[in-house]
């Protein structure tokens, strides 16, 4: 525990108090849970926390708001969410003090969140017509039959949400699903609160209506699976091994599910590479919010031709970078969440060494700076004798391992349980997606660590392999939240019916029907 005080003037602290009576609770009886500042390790407010009946009152309440929710048209719940993007633009240094205060990342990461939550309520806001449709699909005989397809809102999505982007994660998945018509009913976690219920706060304030979008805080195990087990739709992100509970759940319920899930994601650096970029985005993806990023790097394949430079660059790029507590963007790396993440952040480090890998960077905490202040760490000679090879540290620590051809490259990339993320570096576009067609992972970043892909916010995110299912962002990630309708109607003629045709001359004319158009292009 540091004893200095949070370096956030008086006037900007954020009233947690207030903040702290927006969640779902039992009242007086209720378990409190303490949250504590990562920045100096003391304890910054105190919240009640939900039991499962009131979990489950929650999703009654929102199954009720969420009727109305779904009726209210389509223009009327685009303009709120606009006004929620004006709001989040407008209110962003506060939002940014609260996500650095209860997550303790340095300002630049907490900035992401800003601009990710706003570029998905403008996304979904702006697109969600031309989405939901409905739209005309082809029917059963052309003139004869026409088909429908409508979206329907699943009713009410249960967001289960990890620490490590506070403002996003609670924030950006319930979007789209507010978006198609659900209720929400959110559980951050417990060690990152403030900047769901003040999302909430926002949300109510830009017009959303009572009980559509309510945040139920509490132990995982007992809050989150309470609420796995009533909700209509179960999207999650965190661990692999949470993941698969949840969709254990969701397997027995017979409910839908999206999983996020973890990621041991690689940066493939080319010999016709641009260094000037490569160094700097590689270090980017290995610090991004402390190592602590679904879609961070932490393994690097250098090809062999450019290694040494490659790797001296980045010795000393990672070595210049500010670490360090400021609620101001005069730092690059800021601190990592917790006691846990410190000790499991530098349990791989040690294991490795002892096993025999050699320390490049890094490889400290840093106490004088905070409590949980970890070094960013470069490592050679990682085997996968050492816990570091293959578990995800969710720090800022890199294994660097030389290769030499690209397909060697991909072949090491892919040898993981995870398929997340991954980053080319090349100065030939069309080697370079070639390669990222080779790699087992839901996005690959052509010279560009991970904000190219994430940002880009019409095409699909998520996992393959052990990394997970389903997609956010783009039509995926809104359709997701929908159940699908078609409504086929039949006019002039039944189907099977002409007058005056038998039964086998009707067989018989359906077959010439279907030999003659199989010529005749789709018309979509
Ligand atoms: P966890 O799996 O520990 O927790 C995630 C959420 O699930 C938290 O809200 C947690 O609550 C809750 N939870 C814990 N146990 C249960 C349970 N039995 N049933 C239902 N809910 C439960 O992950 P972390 O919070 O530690 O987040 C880090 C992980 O998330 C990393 O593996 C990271 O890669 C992954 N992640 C993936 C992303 C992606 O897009 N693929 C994005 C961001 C992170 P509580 O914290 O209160 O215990």
């Amino acid at each position: 525990m540091n004893a200095d005080p949070l370096p956030l003037p008086p006037e900007r602290m954020p009233d947690l108090s207030a903040l702290a009576r927006r969640a779902v609770s039992a009242g007086a009886a209720a378990r409190r849970c303490s949250v504590i500042a990562p920045f100096t390790g003391q304890v910054i407010g105190e919240l009640p926390c939900a039991a499962p009946e009131d979990v489950q009152a929650a999703l009654q309440r929102a199954r009720q708001a969420q009727a109305g929710w779904a009726s209210t048209p389509l223009a009327g719940r685009r303009r709120i969410l606009m006004r929620f993007h004006d709001r989040v633009l407008a209110e962003r240094e506060r939002l940014m003090d609260l996500i650095q205060l209860e997550g303790g990342k340095a300002r630049v990461h907490a900035y992401e969140e800003v601009l990710d939550v706003a570029i998905n309520a403008r996304y979904y806001a702006a697109r969600a017509r031309r989405i939901l449709g409905p739209h005309w699909r082809r029917g059963a005989l052309p003139i004869f039959t026409r088909a429908r397809l409508y979206h329907h809102p699943v009713g009410v999505v249960g967001v289960i949400a990890p620490w490590n982007y506070p403002l996003t994660m609670a924030v950006s998945d319930a979007i789209p699903a507010l978006m198609a018509g659900n209720a929400v009913v959110l559980k951050p976690s417990e060690f990152t609160p403030y900047s769901a219920l003040n999302a909430a706060r926002l949300l109510d304030e830009c017009g959303l209506p009572p009980d559509v979008f309510q945040v139920v805080v509490g132990d995982g195990p007992v809050v989150g699976a309470a609420l796995a087990a009533g909700a209509d739709f179960i999207q999650f992100t965190g661990s692999t091994v949470t993941g698969r509970a949840v969709a254990r759940i969701a397997a027995e319920r017979l409910v839908k599910s999206s999983l996020e899930l973890g990621g041991k994601n690689a940066a493939i650096v080319l010999d016709d590479a641009d260094l000037r970029c490569a160094v700097p985005g590689v270090a980017r993806a290995i610090i991004a919010n402390g190592g602590q990023l679904c879609v961070s790097v932490e393994r690097v394949f250098v090809q062999a031709g450019i290694y040494e430079r490659f790797v001296g660059q980045l010795v000393e790029y990672l070595g210049r970078l500010r670490l360090g507590a400021a609620f101001d963007f005069s730092t690059d790396v800021g601190s990592l969440l917790s006691r846990a993440q410190l000790d499991k952040v530098q349990a791989h480090v040690s294991d490795a060494v002892t096993k025999g890998a050699r320390l490049l960077a890094g490889g400290r905490p840093r106490p004088d700076l905070g409590p949980f202040f970890f070094e960013p760490t470069l490592l050679e000679g990682v085997t996968p004798a050492m816990q570091v090879y293959a578990d995800e540290t969710f720090g800022p620590v890199a294994s660097l391992y030389r290769v030499e051809t690209d397909e060697e490259a991909a072949a090491r990339a892919n040898d993981t349980c995870y398929g997340l993320n991954a980053d080319v570096w090349t100065g030939h576009s069309a080697r370079g997606r070639r390669l990222a067609l080779r790699l087992q992972a839901g996005t690959v970043n052509l010279n560009e660590s991970y904000a190219a892909s994430w940002g880009s916010i019409d095409a699909p995110m998520g996992g393959m392999k052990q990394s997970g299912l389903g997609r956010r962002h783009g039509p995926e990630g809104l359709l997701k939240y929908t159940e699908e309708q078609t409504v086929a109607e039949q006019s002039i003629l039944p189907l099977f019916f002409l007058p005056g045709f038998s039964r086998p001359l009707l067989a018989k004319l359906l077959v010439w029907y279907l030999r003659v158009t199989k010529h005749i292009p789709p018309l979509r």
